[in-house]
């Protein structure tokens, strides 16, 4: 039979049996996170998943519509669903299986996953590549094993949320910058030259805002003051540059970016996994030591297979990356034409700046309404007040795809009052 929760408040049980104490604890629990989810409510923060019934790509099945634009997926290059990178998971599943049930260091490393790192080693141009189950884990696996309590940790304030928490593992000292700002970060330098090594961590490129980390600034500081350089590049690898390295390509500083970490889970192929490039040292360290590398279950073959083949075509070909630039400028300048304030430069992450939570909101359902999905961001995943619909652009997306997209903006943009 099923147990009861008791009728009155936890606290007041005076001498519960073992069971109604666990019941009762379990009601308090419940009490607690239902608040919880109240509050979000009422902040209008709740974040609502669409279900997706059919596969990633620019026109996808939602909330039981068919054929709907999708303008807010990372699949920058379309590869998420590109026939040669689902028949490479396909063959890998057949030839390898569907997982190793294993860390790698037990029995979980296939020569699959070592072909994957020596070209993810290859394509960033670094000694040497480690793979993760994912960018968080990269992250959340890094500054623990590289910086100890006599070195410093200088990172951007807008950071990642994953590079916040690597940090707070890490006992280095730890000193945040303001935003993309070269003399604050010049100041932390400063402060920090007794320790014993130094590393600036920052995004290649923001994801709310899709702006571009000056790298070049960073870099020379960095070579002034003695210090390391890491970026993440999960919105930039694979289509920023013009092989499609990445931001530190894009600005002619791959020479004096140190340890990159990205993500296969974006534009090289979108199922998952993340990776550490960098000095050899360094990455036989983090095998030895890096604890979401050494606890946790090694990357699926069919996942391999799906990124080691979108890793061959960008090394192959920079055309796919190429023509997402053409697309992502044909959006951003209709749009700014339109009356749009639209943040960022050139980046394919387009941000459609609103200023109000409840209008992001509003808009992002009207567009639904005329077939195009995007999203409202709104405090507190971007600043108070900088509510904003994010619209990202695809190489899969065609020119009609775009001009679609425009068009749905200004019919949504004009009911709401957003353009005249
Ligand atoms: N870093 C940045 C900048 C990201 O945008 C993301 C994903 O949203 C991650 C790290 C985490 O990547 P993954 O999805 O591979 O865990």
């Amino acid at each position: 039979t099923q147990p009861r929760l008791a009728p009155w408040p936890a606290r007041v049980v005076l001498r519960p049996s073992a069971s109604t104490r666990s019941y009762a604890a379990v009601a308090e629990a419940r009490a607690v996170l239902e608040g919880e989810l109240d509050g979000i409510r009422a902040a209008g923060t709740w974040k609502a998943e669409r279900i997706i019934t059919s596969k990633q790509g620019p026109q996808i099945n939602v909330d039981g519509s068919q054929r709907i634009l999708n303008f807010c997926a990372n699949n920058y290059l379309g590869l998420s669903s590109h026939p040669e990178v689902v028949q490479a998971g396909i063959d890998a599943l057949k030839t390898y299986g569907a997982g190793l049930s294993s860390v790698r260091f037990i029995c979980g490393t296939q020569d699959l996953h070592k072909n994957l790192e020596q070209k993810l080693a290859e394509f960033h141009e670094r000694e040497d590549c480690i793979l993760y189950a994912s960018c968080f884990d990269a992250n959340a696996g890094l500054f623990e094993v590289l910086l100890g309590p006599d070195d410093a940790v200088l990172s951007d304030e807008l950071n990642h949320a994953s590079i916040i928490d690597g940090i707070r593992l890490c006992r280095a000292k730890r000193l945040r910058y303001k935003h993309m700002d070269l003399s604050d970060l010049e100041n932390k330098l400063k402060e920090s030259q007794s320790s014993r090594m130094r590393l600036v961590v920052t995004d290649g490129v923001f994801s709310m805002d899709g702006d571009v980390a000056p790298l070049k600034g960073i870099c020379d500081l960095a070579e002034q003051y003695g210090a390391m350089v890491f970026i993440d590049e999960c919105h930039a690898t694979g289509f920023l540059g013009a092989r499609g390295r990445g931001t530190d390509e894009l600005l002619g500083v791959m020479d004096k970016v140190h340890i990159v970490n990205s993500t296969l889970g974006k534009a090289l192929g979108g199922a998952a996994g993340g990776y550490t490039v960098g000095p050899k040292p360094l990455i036989d360290l983090l095998r030895q030591r890096s604890r979401p590398y050494l606890f946790s279950n090694s990357l699926p073959p069919p996942v391999v297979g799906c990124a080691t083949k979108a890793v061959e075509l960008l090394l192959a070909s920079n055309e796919i990356a190429q023509s997402m630039t053409a697309k992502t400028m044909r959006f951003r300048n209709n749009m700014t034409q339109a009356g749009f304030t639209i943040a960022g430069s050139a980046h394919p992450i387009c941000p459609v700046m609103l200023g109000d939570a409840r209008l992001a909101s509003l808009m992002s359902d009207d567009m639904l309404k005329l077939g195009v999905y995007v999203i409202g961001f709104s405090y507190p995943v971007v600043p108070k007040g900088k509510a904003r619909i994010r619209v990202q652009i695809s190489a899969a997306h065609t020119d009609e795809d775009i001009d679609h997209c425009v068009d749905a903006f200004i019919q949504t943009g004009r009911k709401h009052g957003v353009i005249s």
